[in-house]
């Protein structure tokens, strides 16, 4: 039996953004707060920034190295300038508040006792896929099933789904900017059930090419598989336009959410897909922990994919029945505390207000975009800096990405650097590795700032 009552113990925790009472809208967004001057332009903080980093002791932190002798590892002297949130993103203290209050308060197995303690965890538990559900406009926790994270996501419908209902003649299409969570998941079921994988083209611009998207679909299409937001590009992909063409072909479409759901609103019936995969530890949550939205006629059509204790209702020596969704699909024991508190960090987010963050991330990656192209010796991937995610990938001239991570993290700026799990994008962008700085809702300008300056002086120290 599923527990029904209410949460009595533990449960999320509410985000500690004070109030500034300097709150009014602009353009649908609300404003709370700091105005800052960015370009010459008089811009503004779409919240209060400072009040958010309070919220994330780990950005006091020091770290760096000795700028004179560059690369010689960790220091402690620099504040610390995190721009790799896209890899991934920092736990504000109401999200560890929440993983502790459930250790320390209500720990225990979820849909196995009917003591209190496990009451209250399977009630959490259970309650923390409403809050996923309604965040991303599904219809309820039948369409959510939790997974360590975006690439068991899509794992997860590439075996029960694919290997089921793929074969020889049909088609997957993809993008040439998938991460490999998704490309090499595709490609390898293609190759044991004898699917074709096809990959939409990159413009030069960075954008995915529509018209080969038409051409890539059609009637032996299945399955259309494409990143809602590249990693690497920063592109934001037209997923509602690729949606009807799928459609019109009877393939579903499956859009990989894992830089778009922690960035921007996302809907999964604005978009029109039949699956979405999303990372806690990518949007303030813990790592262990995401999510697979399916639409529930979809995924009650599939057989699971991993089977054992919870995910059944009935076994004997000869057979087994499966558990209702999404529990058909959560076999063993879950993630608990993190699925309780990646809820908790969709509170945290909300409580912000997506629309914030996304317009967060476009000031941020914007500025950043133009600043480091003003710089001179730098070239970014993607399309230009007003129509993007809040990432920026790019090399400068001269420098390998390493040596520049390397370089930067005497600085105290923490970037990635390598291929970003996007190798055959490289491939296409004639590099085997680029940098890349992200940036999410506890960056600030002056933090771009500092990134410039130190692109700056590797540039020149390699000159
Ligand atoms: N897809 C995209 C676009 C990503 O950026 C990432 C991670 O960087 C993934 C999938 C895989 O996410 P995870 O490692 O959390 O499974």
């Amino acid at each position: 039996m599923r527990p029904s009552k209410p949460l009595t113990g533990g449960g999320v925790q509410q985000s500690r953004l004070p109030d500034t009472g300097n709150t009014y809208r602009t353009e649908g967004v609300l404003v709370l707060g700091a105005q800052i001057r960015v370009m010459g332009v008089q811009e503004q903080y779409p919240f209060d920034v400072e009040a958010v980093r309070a919220d994330f002791p780990i950005l006091d932190r020091l770290v760096g190295g000795d700028p004179e002798s560059p690369g010689e590892g960790p220091g402690d002297d620099t504040p610390l300038v995190y721009l790799d949130s896209a890899a991934t993103s920092h736990t504000p203290d109401a999200v560890v508040d929440t993983i502790a209050d459930y250790y320390r308060g209500y720990n225990a197995n979820v849909h196995r006792g009917i003591h209190q303690l496990s009451q209250e965890a399977s009630v959490a538990y259970e309650e923390a896929h409403d809050t996923v559900a309604d965040f991303i406009g599904a219809s309820g926790r039948e369409e959510i099933v939790f997974t360590k994270n975006t690439t068991e996501a899509m794992n997860l419908v590439a075996y029960a789904w694919g290997l089921d209902e793929l074969g020889p003649g049909d088609n997957v299409v993809l993008s040439q900017m998938e991460h490999h969570a998704s490309l090499v998941t595709w490609q390898q079921i293609g190759k044991r059930t004898g699917a074709d994988v096809r990959f939409i083209e990159v413009t030069d611009e960075g954008r995915l090419d529509m018209e080969h998207a038409a051409e890539c679909i059609d009637g032996d299409t299945q399955m259309v598989s494409v990143v809602h937001v590249s990693n690497t590009l920063g592109t934001i992909n037209p997923i509602a336009e690729l949606a009807d063409i799928a459609h019109d072909h009877d393939a579903y479409v499956f859009a990989d959410g894992a830089q778009s759901v922690p960035t921007r609103p996302v809907d999964v019936e604005d978009l029109g897909v039949d699956f979405l995969a999303f990372s806690g530890h990518k949007m303030c949550g813990p790592t262990g922990i995401g999510a697979l939205y399916g639409r529930e006629e979809i995924l009650e059509g599939m057989q699971p994919y991993l089977y054992g204790g919870d995910m059944i209702r009935r076994v004997s020596f000869e057979d087994s029945t499966w558990e209702d969704l999404p529990w058909k699909f959560e076999a063993g024991t879950p993630s608990i505390a993190q699925g309780i508190a990646f809820a908790a960090a969709i509170e945290y987010l909300e409580e912000i207000g997506m629309e914030n963050v996304q317009a967060h991330e476009d000031l941020l990656a914007e500025y950043a975009y133009d600043e480091l192209t003003d710089l001179g010796g730098v070239e970014i991937y993607g399309p230009p800096g007003h129509d993007r995610g809040g990432l920026v990938a790019f090399n400068v001239e001269g420098v390998h990405a390493h040596d520049l991570s390397s370089i930067l993290n005497d600085y105290g700026v923490a970037i990635r650097a390598g291929d970003h799990c996007t190798q055959p994008l490289h491939d296409e962008l004639g590099v085997a590795a680029s940098a890349r700085a992200s940036f999410y809702l506890y960056n600030t300008v002056e933090e771009v700032d500092a990134l410039v300056d130190a692109v700056g002086e590797a540039r020149d120290l390699f000159a």
